[in-house]
Formats: C-alpha cells, structure tokens, sequence
C-alpha cells in the first residue's frame, strides 16, 4: 500500500523537529488530528431520487486559536486527504502568526455535475451536518478547490439559520454582499505574488528575462497568472483541469482569464471552457507543463504533482507552491540534489487564510476595511515571514521548506506548552 497523504505530510514534521526543541508533549500532540468528523449528506436530486454524499471535517489543533481551514469539492476527496489539508493549514497559520489553529473540510463528489438549485442543497446539507462541529470560535470555514463565494453564502446563511442569529465569522470568503471582504477573491494569489516579488528581488532577477510556467487556472492560479503577466513576467504556459497552452514568446493572460470567464454564464457555478479550447497555442499535457524549461515553476492545482517519478524531469530553477502539497516528501531531496529551490505552500499561498483572517477580524469589529488596506496589511504580513523564514534557511543551512516548518514549529510548540496539560 502506498503512504498514506497524512504519512507525508508528517515527514516535514520530523525534518524540521531536528532543528526545534519543543516539548516531547508538543510533538506527541502534533503527531494525530485532534478531531475527524465524517458524514452522509442526503440531497433530493433535480430529478426527485436522493443521493447521499460523503463529507468531512477534521480539526487538526486549535492550540494557537480556532481551526480555520477551506472546504473542498472534488471526486478525489478522501478522510487521509482532508487530514493532511487540515494538517498544512496549522502549520500556515503558525507561520503566518494568525490567532488560529488549523482545520479543513470536504466532500467526495465532481460538483460540475450538479445543477446550481442541487449544488445548493448540498451545500446547506453540509452545514446542518456539521454544525455541532463548527463556529465563528470553533472552527471557521473558507473556499478550496471547486468552492467560492457562492457556496460560502450559501452556508453562512445555513448556519445562522440554524443558529437563529447572523453568524458571517463562521465562513470566510463570503460574497462581500454577506460581510465578505474586500480582496479575498485575488488574496491567494496576491499572497504568492508579494512572496515572489521579495526572492525575486533577493536573487536579483528581472521579470522581463523571467519565465512561468503556471499549473491550475482556477482562483489561485489564474490570478497569480494575471499579477506576474502585468509584473512583466513572460507567463509560457498555463493549464487546468483538461490540458495546457503553451507559447515561448509568453501567453497573453488577461484574454485567456477573458476567455474562461465569458464562458461563465450568470447562473453556472463553474467555468465550462477550457484554456485547450485557444487553439492558436501548442496544445501541451499537465505533465508536459511541469517539466518545462522555464525559470519559474508554479503549480496551483492539486497535490502530489511532483514525485520521485518525474522531480528529476523538472527543470524550472525555482518552485512556488500555490497548491497544497503539490512535491512529495520523497520529491524533495531529488529536487534539492538539482539544485532547484521550492518555496513553500505553507508560506506562499498562505495569503488565503491571511485575508481570511481579516474578514473575520472585520466581521466580528462590524468595522469594514478598504482593498488598499488589505493588500497593505497582507503584503507587510507576507513579507515579514518570507524574510524570517529566508534568514532561518541561511542561518541553519536548510531548505525553505525545513525553515517554514521550524518557524511554524516554534510558534506550535511554545503555545502548546504555555497551554499545559491536565495530569
Ligand atoms: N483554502 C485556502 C487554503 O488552503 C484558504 C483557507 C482559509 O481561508 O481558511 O489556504
């Protein structure tokens, strides 16, 4: 049998604790999710026939601060899966400092195959399902894969109907119609935009002479397209869920982004165009994109992208994670004897919770903040830890990947100790 995701995640959890002196207590807690909740979610089709789907919820620890963490739609959905998101989120939220501990969600389904009115029984079914198990100082959930601020203000308006009072804290991502905020929609990918800025800075490169190879073109990876484009990178390639486009000269992202939302029509949940459908550009494979010569790798869509099987394939100089958990552990010390540098998930598309943090900041104030004022705040936040977790790489000769997990590791295992124990 192959590891389990969980079992993955965990080995950068024992990489980094040869650097950290926390607890024997603190590692023992760090080592299982605090709480896994798994549900049947029955939903009257369009049809008339009822369907039960399979959801989850696990809160991995909530030392540093409520779990926070997305709710993802998608086939692949698993329990091992969601624990190992909800283990990333703990540790995002540590490296980013935000007073919350990490959690995450799922359901196991293609959401594309849905109608909008069954989507929405779904959604809400979810959130009677779960209700016990979540709040704006419990647990609070946000957007993942194939979930948006539609679904979000859905189950918002589920719970405070539930609850009998307005709850907006208790989903992040909002329409901000429903107490969202202002910049969630590009936080992610502005996050990682601010990250790449700064070593791209450090290292000294020129957009100009810099090419991106960018892997999903949903949220993340559409936007962080589009930044990097205006930034005057050369964008080569692009691609999402059915195949990539690829042009040496450089992709012209705002028609592609354009072109994919035009085909979103005002009642679809979800784009129904592919970037394959431009068919003036090389037609290339999501396999074929990660192997690119290009300078600048980001994959933004899935985990387990690149493995031991094909991380002596990539040739791009630097990795930014926009996906969670797109390199396996075992990828790692491949690229490393490369010479290939991977930023972080934890780090680089922690703008996400970031923003999100701030909506609930805003949403419990009742006091409303201005784009400018997030991108300031997200941007001072982004880079203060790019450069701590930078200095650590320096300082102790590891990857920056080992130096996020110290970082978060520190922040983790002070808050589990000043918490105590029982006996
Ligand atoms: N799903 C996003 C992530 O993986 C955002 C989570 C949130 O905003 O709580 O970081």
């Amino acid at each position: 049998m192959s590891k389990s995701l969980l079992a993955d995640a965990g080995e950068r959890l024992q990489m980094a604790l040869k650097y950290v002196s926390i607890s024997e207590d603190a590692t023992e807690y760090l080592k299982y999710p605090q709480a896994s909740l798994t549900v049947s979610i029955p939903v009257r089709m369009d049809d008339g026939s009822l369907r039960i789907f399979q959801g989850y919820r696990v809160r991995y620890d909530d030392t540093r601060g409520p779990g926070k963490g997305g709710v993802r739609y998608h086939p692949n959905v698993t329990l091992d899966e969601v624990q190992s998101l909800a283990f990333w989120m703990t540790f995002k939220c540590a490296v980013l400092n935000l007073p919350f501990g990490g959690a995450k969600g799922g359901i196991t389904l293609n959401p594309k195959t849905l109608s909008r009115m069954e989507l929405e029984r779904l959604s809400r079914g979810y959130i009677d399902a779960i209700a016990d198990f979540i709040g704006p100082d419990v647990d609070i959930l946000a957007p993942d894969v194939y979930t948006n601020a539609t679904i979000m203000g859905w189950m918002m308006d589920q719970y405070s109907i539930i609850r009998r009072q307005i709850s907006p804290a208790v989903v992040t991502g909002k329409p901000i119609t429903m107490g969202g905020s202002l910049g969630r929609e590009t936080a992610t990918a502005m996050g990682a935009f601010f990250v790449i800025e700064n070593v791209m800075q450090k290292l000294e490169r020129i957009p100009q002479e810099t090419t991106v190879a960018v892997q999903g073109f949903g949220n993340a990876g559409s936007y962080i397209a589009e930044l990097l484009f205006q930034a005057g990178y050369k964008v080569v390639a692009v691609s999402d869920s059915q195949g990539g486009i690829y042009a040496p000269q450089g992709l012209d992202i705002p028609s592609i982004r354009e072109y994919k939302l035009t085909n979103l029509g005002i009642k679809a949940v979800y784009c129904q165009g592919s970037v394959c459908n431009i068919v003036e550009h090389k037609i290339i494979s999501n396999k074929e994109l990660l192997t690119l010569d290009v300078d600048v790798l980001i994959p933004a869509a899935l985990e387990n992208q690149i493995v031991a099987d094909n991380a002596q394939d990539i040739k791009a100089k630097y990795i930014f994670e926009v996906a969670n958990g797109p390199v396996s552990s075992a990828a790692d010390p491949i690229l490393e004897a490369q010479g290939i540098s991977v930023f972080p998930d934890i780090l680089v598309n922690a703008g996400g919770v970031t923003v999100s943090y701030f909506e609930w900041v805003q949403n419990r104030s009742g006091l409303y903040w201005t784009t400018t004022e997030i991108n300031q705040r997200l941007k001072q936040k982004m880079v203060e830890e790019t450069d701590t977790i930078w200095d650590i790489s320096h300082k102790l000769s590891v990857s920056m990947r080992t130096a996020a997990y110290v970082h978060g590791l520190t922040r983790l295992g002070d808050a589990i100790s000043a918490k105590g124990t029982r006996d």
